[in-house]
């Protein structure tokens, strides 16, 4: 079948990486896709948050299967116009996508649903707002309600910061994604990301991960996309797995399909867990990025077969074979990410690498100009091994980091510290 992924970070590359692997697939385009990509696969131009646009791509070079990558072209409906057009597509409806692009909606869909989160109220106005955060006091955490690219959401130590976020948000901050703002109190725990596909009604667990959102060692200084992750998350045991599946997801997969909003794709719970309970602190309808590198280092090919599953609504019929192994990816980035950076350095050494079932560079912000490739991005390379234990899997993705000759780079050499006691 031809294939066609839409996007363009580490979370597509190996994402195409896994589709190729399986026989299923003919043809495999990615648009935009990166230099890394266009090693295995063709990558195409194409606005991906137009679905008229992305169509009509389809219907030009007789796309089988479409998978969608960033939450971007989820929200902005580009599953429904191609469900129009009778494309198979692995990504939730814009109505469904809102369990990420809206905190309220989610909210309110937990509190149907009665699945275990943070008190929590939305504002509309300042005033009430402050009101609230006054009554409640601090720790708290305000979030503007839209998509912010993960900057929309300030863990207030005290309350002189949240009300400060509060009148930063209304002031435009984020802009329309700041038009509402939502106040909730503040967890404590472990976090972790159980990762569960649903087809409109049934669903299957594909695995856990953990990842490192401050761009510093220890968990230090300013938050970033993401800059490592390791599978599985250790704080995810089987038990806490169970009472996630049956307390939060069911229920909330549940309350969307009885409300016509049927969900379809991946669910990525980012759950906060204490003493074995887990409480919902947000969902994402798509894969993380760099989580879906090692999801998709363990899964291999049969990640096809599972989205197809899903796009088909034939996730009952289908089970995951689980290597008993760890996986961890280890971000390589522009000095100064998350602040302000360089771009088009060259990075050297990349070919003199073994890739392999075990070993992948998946590229996050790459070009390639007259055979060199540079860094395009902030975050731009996300090295990635596989391992018996998570140590093995540790010691093989910085031994291959340490054989990459890029001097404007870096990378935290602490990824999976807290696993790794
Ligand atoms: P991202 O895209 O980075 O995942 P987001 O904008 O979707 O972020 P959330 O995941 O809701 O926002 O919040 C970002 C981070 O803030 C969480 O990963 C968590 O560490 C922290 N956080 C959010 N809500 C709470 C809460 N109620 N209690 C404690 N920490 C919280």
């Amino acid at each position: 079948m031809n294939i066609l992924i839409l996007g363009s970070g580490g979370r597509e590359h190996s994402i195409a990486w896994a589709v190729k692997q399986n026989p299923k697939c003919d043809r495999l385009i990615v648009a935009p896709g990166n230099a890394g990509i266009a090693e295995i696969a063709e990558c195409a131009r194409l606005d991906i948050e137009d679905g008229g646009a992305v169509a009509e791509f389809c219907a030009e070079n007789a796309i089988d299967f479409v998978i969608i990558g960033p939450e971007t072209p989820l929200a902005a409906g580009v599953t429904d116009r191609l469900t129009e057009a009778d494309m198979l597509v692995f990504g939730p409806s814009a109505a469904a996508a809102q369990l990420e692009a809206s905190k309220a909606f989610t909210k309110e869909i937990c509190d149907a649903a009665g699945a275990p989160t943070a008190a929590w109220a939305r504002f509309t106005e300042a005033q009430p707002a402050r009101d609230y955060i006054r009554s409640r006091g601090a720790p708290i955490v305000v979030k503007a309600d839209g998509l912010a690219a993960g900057k929309g959401v300030i863990v207030a130590q005290d309350e002189a910061s949240a009300l400060a976020a509060v009148d930063e948000m209304f002031a435009g901050a984020f802009g329309a994604a700041g038009a509402e703002v939502v106040v909730e109190d503040f967890m404590t725990g472990e976090e972790a990301s159980f990762f569960v596909l649903c087809d409109g009604e049934n669903l299957l667990p594909i695995g856990t991960a953990q990842d490192h959102k401050r761009v510093g060692e220890g968990d230090t200084g300013p938050n970033t996309g993401g800059m490592g992750a390791y599978s599985p998350a250790p704080v995810l045991t089987d038990a806490v797995a169970t009472r996630a599946m049956e307390e939060i997801i069911r229920p909330t997969m549940r309350v969307m399909a009885e409300r016509g909003m049927p969900y379809r794709g991946v669910l990525y719970a980012g759950l906060m867990i204490e003493n074995g309970e887990p409480r919902l602190v947000e969902y994402n309808v798509r894969f993380g990025d760099p989580e879906c590198q090692v999801l998709m280092m363990r899964l291999g090919a049969q990640a096809l077969d599972l989205m197809l599953a899903t796009a088909e609504g034939r996730l009952d019929k289908m089970r995951v074979n689980w290597a008993d192994d760890h996986a961890m990816t280890v971000v390589m980035a522009a000095r100064g990410y998350p602040g302000a950076y360089e771009k088009g350095s060259e990075i050297r050494g990349l070919e003199a690498l073994a890739e392999d079932s075990r070993h992948m560079v998946f590229h996050a912000g790459t070009t390639e100009r007259d055979s060199r490739v540079t860094a395009t991005g902030g975050r731009v390379l996300t090295v990635t091994a596989r391992g018996a234990s998570l140590a093995e899997a540790r010691d093989e993705a910085y031994a291959m980091i340490d054989r990459i000759d890029w001097p404007e780079g870096f990378c935290r050499r602490d990824i999976g510290w807290r696993a790794l006691g």
